[in-house]
């Protein structure tokens, strides 16, 4: 028989309590679950986050779809990136797309009940000029469309009045990735800055434009990195966080880094569902190579939303087999909360009036 150590049991449940009451975790909290190495005290911390999302999400679950609006020969040099001219990866490359593919996309996003498409370009960022007047056209048509929100992520914005047209145009989110913490970035990127993504984020937000922000787990990160984005997306106010999953591209600096663990995985979302329990947790690329047969168990550990459809290089599980498995989980895919009114905080949030326990942390392997 094996003794199973129960200690780290009454204090996972503690600061599950105290989430579900509306009160906050601290970073030395979280990082003590992000550091959780056993499978019993990580089952354990997956059972609190189903809880959590649970109770802040109900049984509903977002899908997301992207379009590749614009690809390859990217000015960036992203080391995970497929699409960056700086790699020989053998992505496609093209220039901005016609009106037809994205109408096609919005047709199949509809039909299998997608809630937002997101127009994705590979280039450094949008400015005014032709390709914004595009975009704006490409927006308003989904809009007219009315099969899925319109969503978009066409990195970085350096004028106020850009934002403001994509939101006239009907832009409801803008998708920026952080990608990690600040520390990490620079080992990603050289040719932007963290604070340059920060600045387009408060852009969008300024108008009125919902954020969607996450980034990439398994680039070499450690989990204080991880810990300190999940951090940050809650400090900028994200609406939903994307949670990526490298998947590592040949010819890409990133090519050789070793797969995360499953369960590492798993608890690193439980961890963010910890930090951001109202938030949309979505997980998104590097699903299905990372977890294969522990795809499921993503809803345990606390994700309320899915990317669905093929990856902007690489290839998904069939929608069908994705909506099957919600299907079997007794999970709704039909998500009705446009204003995202359900990330509201009774009173100021900050977790002040709320049950809220001394919790005494011990070493958590
Ligand atoms: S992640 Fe975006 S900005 Fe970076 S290289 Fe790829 S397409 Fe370019």
């Amino acid at each position: 028989m094996t003794k199973v150590d129960t200690k780290n049991h009454g204090v996972i449940a503690g600061l599950g309590e105290r989430i579900l009451g509306g009160g906050p975790i601290s970073r030395d909290e979280a990082l003590w679950l992000f550091h959780l190495e056993s499978s019993v005290d990580v089952l354990d911390l997956l059972s609190w986050a189903n809880r959590i999302r649970e109770h802040f999400k109900g049984n509903k679950i977002h899908l997301c779809s992207i379009v590749n609006a614009k690809a390859g020969a990217c000015s960036e040099n992203c080391s995970f990136c497929a699409q960056s001219s700086f790699y020989q990866t053998g992505s496609p490359r093209y220039g901005f797309v016609d009106p037809g593919p994205v109408a096609e996309a919005a047709e199949e996003a509809g039909r299998n009940g997608v809630t937002a498409l997101g127009l994705v370009a590979a280039w450094r960022g949008l400015s005014e000029g032709p390709i914004l007047d595009e975009v704006c056209d490409r927006i308003r048509e989904l809009k007219a469309g009315g099969k899925t929100r319109p969503d978009a992520s066409l990195g970085i914005i350096k004028s106020q009045n850009v934002a403001d047209r994509l939101k006239e145009a009907g832009l409801e989110c803008y998708n920026h990735n952080l990608e990690s913490s600040r520390r990490f970035f620079p080992k990603t990127c050289t040719t932007h800055t963290f604070d340059d993504r920060l600045e387009t984020i408060r852009r969008v937000k300024q108008a009125g434009i919902k954020i969607c922000s996450g980034g990439i787990i398994g680039m070499g990160e450690t989990r204080e990195d991880r810990c300190d984005l999940a951090f940050e997306l809650k400090a900028i106010g994200a609406n939903v966080v994307p949670l990526n999953i490298l998947n590592p591209i040949q010819g890409t600096p990133f090519e050789k880094n070793p797969p995360l663990p499953v369960l590492e995985i798993l608890k690193t979302i439980a961890c963010f569902r910890f930090i951001l329990p109202r938030q949309e947790i979505m997980i998104a690329g590097g699903r299905v190579v990372n977890l294969r047969d522990a795809q499921s168990l993503i809803f345990m550990a606390g994700a309320s939303a899915l990317m669905v459809g093929n990856y902007l290089t690489t290839l998904n599980q069939p929608v069908e087999k994705d909506l099957q498995m919600l299907k079997d989980l007794g999970l709704d895919p039909r998500w009705d909360r446009q204003g995202f009114s359900d990330q509201e905080e009774d009173g100021c949030g900050c977790g002040n009036g709320s049950r809220e326990t001394e919790i005494e942390l011990a070493d958590a392997k």
